[in-house]
């Protein structure tokens, strides 16, 4: 059950809802976010719930039965948006093109991109800095010096930037130079990062898990809500199963269950989910008549050249053409 309260409640008010639960055999728990206040109540015994609508500080009870509460659509019904400003946003009934390199290698290669994005009105960019390679010899990012002069290079173009957090003390480091936080899938139950990922005010974009429920997606974004952070967007990114003719799985049946089960936005990540080069194409249409609120591609000026992931990343020519017919999908779609 989910208990919106009045922000102004006062001590009292607030102890008598809690002592009403209890005694129905509820166990209640306190989510203040940076938008609002409400009472998580966890319990399996019927109750009335106008018994704790007519409260004092009470604005709305909700009856939610799923194992997330605040990520679900049973208690809000709209959609939510990410606004990055300057007409920016990640939101139903539009597609959030974001795109750019696996890794931030170079200014040039920075500079570019953003010109390539620029003349394709795509105005989130991806690069990541911190790369959670299963190699420790692989090339590891350039750190906090290339996330910093990627964004500036960003800024210079009107354009937001996504990069991966990796670990709790780069929350504070990133912040600065940084529009979304992007959660691996490799972190997608590092619960403490989750929990700290709650206290900023900047949205967070999560990843499925390679071996995760749709399920446990949720209760990952229900564990940064939690903590504060409303702003989130999940993201499928391809699975684990047994098939090896290409790297991942793309799950493309999460997005109507995510979007139905969920309140938020939800965008598919084709490059990771097939992960060859031909595929993403394809598979990126599908993603958006499936319903997708977003994509994120990798892109390359020279993909052979790629420090990272240049089997599944797009050229310019190539992505062009995805991000027009991706647009050309969703006007299909509506
Ligand atoms: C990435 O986006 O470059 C990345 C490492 O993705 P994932 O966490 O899906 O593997
Ligand atoms: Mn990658």
């Amino acid at each position: 059950m989910i208990i919106q309260l009045d922000p102004g409640i006062t001590p009292a008010a607030l102890e008598t809802i809690k002592q009403t639960l209890q005694h129905g055999g509820y166990k209640s728990s306190e989510v203040k976010t940076q938008k609002a206040y409400y009472l998580v109540a966890l319990g399996t015994k019927e109750i009335d719930i106008r018994t704790i609508g007519h409260l004092a500080g009470v604005r709305d009870v909700h009856r939610v039965s799923d194992a997330y509460k605040l990520v679900s659509r049973k208690w809000k019904v709209h959609p939510t948006a990410i606004d990055l400003g300057d007409g920016i946003r990640i939101r139903e009934g539009e597609l959030a093109l974001i795109a750019g390199p696996c890794s931030i290698e170079s200014e040039e290669q920075a500079q570019r991109l953003a010109q390539h994005l620029k003349d394709n009105n795509v105005r989130i960019m991806r690069g990541g800095a911190f790369k959670p390679r299963t190699s420790p010899y692989s090339f590891r990012g350039m750190g906090l010096d290339g996330l910093k002069m990627f964004y500036r290079v960003a800024r210079e173009h009107g354009i937001r930037v996504i990069s991966e957090v990796l670990e709790i003390s780069q929350i504070k480091e990133m912040y600065d130079y940084i529009d979304i936080y992007q959660v691996g899938t490799r972190n997608t139950q590092n619960f403490s990062l989750l929990h700290e990922l709650g206290r900023v005010d900047k949205p967070v974009l999560i990843k499925r898990g390679m071996s995760g429920t749709i399920e446990e997606l949720l209760q990952s974004a229900e564990y940064i809500f939690a903590n504060g952070n409303e702003q989130l967007i999940l993201c499928e990114r391809g699975i684990r199963t047994f098939e090896k003719a290409y790297r991942n799985t793309l799950d493309l049946n999460a997005v109507p269950a995510l979007k139905e089960k969920s309140h938020l936005p939800v965008i598919v990540d084709p490059s990771h989910g097939v992960g060859v080069r031909r595929w993403v194409e394809p598979m990126a249409l599908a993603a958006v008549m499936a319903g997708a609120d977003g994509l994120l591609l990798e892109i390359h000026q020279t993909p052979e050249e790629a420090a990272s992931d240049g089997q599944q990343t797009l050229n310019f020519e190539e992505s062009a053409r995805v991000f027009r017919r991706a647009r050309e999908a969703l006007a299909a779609r509506c």
